[in-house]
């Protein structure tokens, strides 16, 4: 078979270091299915941009990318400053101020407003993911005075967070509106939410987006300790979930985080929803060719937790080597998936089976393609829910999922090992096995008698159950 991708997925942030056409064709050749535009950098316009230069890209490839808008949550970051850069000195004295219409040497701008009501005095504060810390002396009229407990070089545009406080904002804030309705005006595939740590949250989002025409797959970033609580609520709103570790370990304790990461993984697979793990993968390769031992063993082991999509930040959106990082990312996944225990996968994913037809199906077809050992399972999807009910199984088979849409298509490249590809609409199952044969071949190099696992939902064309399953032997 040649379907030589891996089968977990590959979300690259673009930014700076990754939005001209050369590197974005380069990303998308060796793996990036998901392009990840972040909102709480850049303006609108150059999103705009880099986003038309993906959809062209993968237009003339022939290979499908969706877009991730990241949707900015209530949070605290650095502001204006008139200097590139401030030298924070351990033991120095700065007031962090919303007042403040931009950053001097002793005065740092942050925005939005509000992180005044949010310390007292002994107030721990992180800045920049937790690299600089501060303590609050005295809060006053003019912000909040703090003592440089760990010092370092502060930029514009970090954040800045108060560990297990929320910010107090609304949700969506403007920024998160402004991105909500990008997202819906320009018919993104997928939206992740930042800082969500209610149901009502995702409830609102999915609300704003219906109400501008448009509902992408929608992804909680779970980060805040609030989030960890809440998450049953929140994963039963959401389509998906974000294991967003970089602000997860400012807000909660470094040492909990790989525990936190396993256990959301495991929730995420017993429901059946994909789930991605995000943030400092290969943190190393922002200024290396090469990465860490330890950074590629946190690639593989995010494979072997089960996450569906691995994701890279500023490894592509600000690094020295990002297509490096997406082709070592590649390789890492692939050799972890080759290991699996794909029988014991199958088996324990079995015990989280629901009892409609739809699944029992979707749960046949991978277990038929272990138990006789077959290479391929094609599966004909309107909607992209039986595709993504094969994929939840883990099946060893990668899954070729047939769509007559092409919207449908880009949203089933967060599903693990699912291979999605646009068919001319059909009406009758002899067409769907004809056109199986066809895909099987064309994509995935299936050789004449070979034997395949087909499923889908009779009557064809009519988006509904899954109810078919077959094998076919390739003529
Ligand atoms: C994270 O915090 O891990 C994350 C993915 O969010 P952001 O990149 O927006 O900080």
């Amino acid at each position: 078979m040649i379907i030589d991708r891996p089968k977990t997925k590959i979300v690259c942030t673009l930014g700076p270091a990754s939005s001209d056409e050369a590197t974005i064709e380069a990303l998308i050749q060796q793996g990036m299915s998901i392009a990840r535009l972040n909102f709480s950098h850049g303006s609108i316009d150059s999103h705009i941009e880099v986003m038309e230069r993906v959809r062209l890209v993968s237009k003339r490839l022939g290979i499908p990318v969706a877009i991730m808008v990241d949707v900015p949550g209530a949070k605290y970051r650095t502001g204006q400053m008139k200097l590139s850069a401030l030298h924070l000195d351990t033991g120095k004295l700065i007031t962090l101020s919303s007042k403040a219409r931009s950053t001097s040497q002793d005065i740092v701008n942050i925005a939005p407003h509000g992180i005044e009501l949010d310390v007292e005095v002994g107030t721990r504060i992180l800045l920049d993911d937790g690299l600089i810390e501060l303590e609050v002396q005295e809060v006053g009229a003019q912000g909040a005075v703090c003592r440089v407990v760990v010092g370092g070089v502060l930029t514009e545009g970090r954040g800045v967070s108060v560990p297990g406080q929320v910010p107090r904002q609304p949700f969506p804030g403007d920024k998160g509106m402004e991105a909500l309705e990008f997202a819906a005006r320009h018919r993104a595939d997928l939206v992740a939410l930042s800082m969500v740590h209610l149901r009502e949250h995702v409830d609102t989002a999915r609300k704003i987006l219906e109400a501008h025409g448009h509902v992408p797959f929608l992804i909680s970033k779970i980060e805040l300790e609030q989030a960890i609580s809440n998450f049953d609520e929140l994963l039963d709103a959401s389509d998906g979930i974000m294991v967003a570790r970089g602000d997860m370990g400012v807000e909660v304790e470094l040492a909990r985080v790989p525990i936190i990461q396993k256990n959301l993984i495991s929730s995420c697979n017993k429901s059946g929803k994909p789930v991605i793990t995000a943030t400092q993968m290969l943190e190393s390769m922002i200024h290396a060719r090469t990465p860490t031992r330890a950074e590629v063993t946190d690639v593989a082991n995010a494979v072997y937790d089960g996450s569906d999509a691995i994701m890279l930040s500023g490894e592509t959106a600000t690094g020295d080597y990002p297509v490096d990082a997406v082709k070592v990312m590649a390789e890492v996944a692939l050799e972890a998936e080759a290991a699996l225990p794909y029988a014991n996968l199958i088996e324990e994913r079995g015990h989280y089976r629901e009892t409609n037809i739809s699944d029992a199906i979707s749960y046949g077809a991978c277990q038929t393609a272990s138990q006789l050992n077959l290479e391929l399972i094609v599966a004909f999807t309107e909607s992209g829910s039986t595709a993504g009910r094969v994929s939840r199984y883990r099946p060893n088979a990668p899954v070729l999922a047939l769509t007559p849409s092409e919207a449908v298509q880009r949203r089933l490249l967060i599903w693990w090992a699912v291979t999605p590809v646009v068919v001319e609409k059909i009406e009758t199952v002899e067409k769907f096995f004809d056109l199986a044969e066809k895909a099987a071949k064309d994509f995935a190099g299936a050789e004449a008698g070979t034997d395949i696992v087909l499923v889908a939902g009779l009557p064809i064309g009519v988006p509904g159950g899954t109810n078919l399953l077959r094998v076919l032997t390739v003529s």
